[in-house]
């Protein structure tokens, strides 16, 4: 199999930081997005410190062994307790969390784990489908049918998270996975990706004939076309038998 990858992050047209982070490391298989939230702009303390510890933690050899579906929750399990225990040392980074979306590719299957409302998408022959549910407020009400897609998009709550990485309590982390076929498309992206672009504006920029980086800068160019309200995040991942 072969893996390409490509990401790209933007502050936005509103915000002065960029509190997202994203990792691509082809040689692993590995990819994340994080999407960071704190006083002082210590999200980016928080979604870099996610990135980095789930990176190190997938790299240790007794993990590669036991396979990316216990790893990977794992490993953001870890960074979980990792941004805690240096939010205690630190009062400026007191309540400082963070999103997760992380997806490795194996020789068959698309493994993919996520906490919050950042995103994982799968493109396959011209259809885009959501693979990750979204843990806020507004996504409950969706998965319970009591708003539609397009209503919780634009909902006045739809910041408001219901899991984060960083906190005292315990984490659930939900994992999937998913048999890949040739020349499928991942993407993984922040909210303010999403909170700005339809899946029908994303699909359409998925579409085009051009390249990942065509692909991903054409994503950014329209969210902020839209307004650019957050920072924006995508990371878009081909796999090619
Ligand atoms: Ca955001």
């Amino acid at each position: 199999m072969r893996v390409e990858a490509s990401g790209l992050s933007d502050v936005g047209r509103s915000r002065d930081q960029n509190e997202d982070c994203f990792a691509v490391d082809t040689a692993q298989r590995v990819f994340v997005v994080a999407d960071g939230m704190g006083g002082h702009q210590h999200g980016e303390v928080a979604s870099r410190l996610a990135v980095d510890c789930i990176l190190e933690n997938l790299g240790r050899p007794e993990e590669i062994d036991e396979g990316p579906a216990s790893s990977l929750p794992r490993a953001i399990q870890m960074s979980h307790r990792r941004i805690w225990r240096a939010s205690l040392g630190d009062e400026t980074l007191a309540g400082m969390g963070t999103t997760v979306v992380a997806l490795v590719m194996t020789d068959g299957q698309a493994v993919i784990a996520h906490v919050g409302d950042s995103r994982a998408y799968r493109y396959r022959q011209g259809t885009l489908e959501q693979l990750t549910r979204d843990h806020s407020w507004v996504g409950e009400q969706v998965a319970a049918g009591l708003l539609s897609a397009e209503q919780a998009r634009l909902h006045p709550l739809k910041n408001v998270i219901t899991r984060a990485l960083g906190g005292e309590n315990g984490l659930e982390v939900e994992v999937g996975q998913w048999a890949w076929r040739d020349g499928d498309l991942f993407l993984l992206c922040s909210d303010g990706l999403t909170g700005m672009l339809e899946d029908a504006e994303i699909a359409e920029c998925l579409s085009a004939e051009q390249g990942l980086e065509g692909a991903g800068e054409e994503l950014v160019r329209r969210a902020n076309e839209r307004g650019g309200l957050d920072n924006i995040t995508v990371v878009l991942v081909r796999a090619t038998e």
